[in-house]
């Protein structure tokens, strides 16, 4: 019987687990067809009246995908999900109320009255278990191997899903999100700060002179670099803050609940970090500085373009100031009134 199959060895570090869950960058994001579609075909191949593709989080499990049930996500404690993912096998439980573990669980006491549970961990490559596809009726009921092979192909199915957002969100070099992925970061943050009447702010960072830098040591020392920088900048950064790559040697911070004043002070940080200790690449050591452009989002912003253009010609007048310095522009002022 599956409930009682030998665990197998999973990675179960905890930590290690939420950094490889966090990676993803998925909790608290919009439904997805390409995940609906999963659970909507589980759904009607097992004829199940709640499928969930469930993300166990700290203290919650949330649902990237759900069929036949309203609810978001539930604190994890009384989960079936946080019992699935200590496996990497799949966990069925036919009837709950004969389940000591479970009889009492106000998910089977109440709505949604949980009776059978069929849930497949969801095994990302490196191992953890970051959560699980799982298939609930409110009878209880037995599946056949076929049937659970099906859910496990579809599980596979997740995880490929989740990867593929993954690298197409991500610089592939520099790890901070591509251009489009980040923008459309903005855009949101555009919509809630202006909802919530909250502040956030744009910083834009362009590395000085770094043609010279390819010149000098070569593209891999450059590419080396580029990284370098990146991870000083996320050392500093908030993990609410978003870092996305626009180009080249070009990158852009979205500061949520920041005004400009602060921001100006994230700025002047990174820009110190940035040059504060060369960079080694084998046996050299590159000094590198970077201009910086901030400006604070504003309610008549009316495209994503408009913050990140403003950010850009305060950048515009760092560099015509000398580099290796901040500038900020705010909204309704002309270029020309660059700090
Ligand atoms: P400025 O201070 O005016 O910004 O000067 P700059 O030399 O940094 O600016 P420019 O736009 O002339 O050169 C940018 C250079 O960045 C040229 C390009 O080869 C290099 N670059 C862009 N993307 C990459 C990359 O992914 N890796 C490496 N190694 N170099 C890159
Ligand atoms: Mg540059
Ligand atoms: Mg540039």
């Amino acid at each position: 019987m599956i409930e009682n199959s030998i665990q197998h060895a999973c990675n179960i570090s905890e930590a290690g687990r939420l950094a490889a869950l966090h990676r993803y960058n998925v909790l608290d994001t919009a439904p997805e067809e390409s995940f609906d579609r999963i659970t909507r075909v589980a759904k009607s191949a097992l004829q199940m009246p709640i499928v969930l593709v469930s993300l166990v989080d700290a203290d919650r499990q949330w649902f990237k995908s759900r069929q036949g049930l309203d609810t978001i996500e539930t604190p994890r404690d009384v989960s079936f999900c946080t019992h699935t993912i200590k496996r990497n096998e799949p966990m069925m439980i036919k009837d709950a109320l004969k389940d000591e573990r479970f009889r009492h669980s106000p998910l089977v006491t109440d709505e949604p009255n949980i009776r059978f549970y069929l849930g497949i961990p969801l095994t990302s490559p490196d191992g953890y278990n970051i959560g699980a596809l799982c298939a609930i009726d409110r009878k209880p009921r037995d599946l056949l191997s076929v049937e659970i092979e099906l859910l496990r192909d579809l599980a596979r199915l997740v995880v490929d899903e989740l990867e593929l957002r993954q690298i197409a969100i991500t610089d592939s070099l520099t790890g901070a999100q591509t251009r489009r992925s980040f923008e459309l970061d903005v855009e949101k943050e555009m919509d809630r700060s202006r909802r919530y009447n909250r502040p956030a702010s744009l910083i834009v960072l362009d590395l000085d002179h770094f043609k010279r830098v390819n010149d000098a040591n070569g593209h891999a020392a450059g590419d080396a670099v580029l990284q370098a920088v990146v991870s000083r900048c996320k050392a500093s950064l908030r993990s609410n803050d978003v870092l996305g790559r626009l180009g080249g040697e070009e990158f852009a911070i979205l500061l949520p609940e920041t005004d400009l004043e602060q921001a100006l002070q994230v700025a002047e940080k990174l820009r110190v970090r940035t040059s504060e200790a060369p960079i080694q690449f084998g046996n050299r050591n590159i000094q590198v500085t970077a201009s910086f452009g901030v400006t604070e989002l504003d309610k008549h912003d009316a495209k994503v373009e408009t913050p990140l253009d403003r950010a850009d010609a305060a950048l515009y007048g760092a560099k015509n100031d000398g580099r290796d310095r901040v500038s900020h522009l705010m909204a309704g002022r002309p270029v020309s009134q660059v700090a």
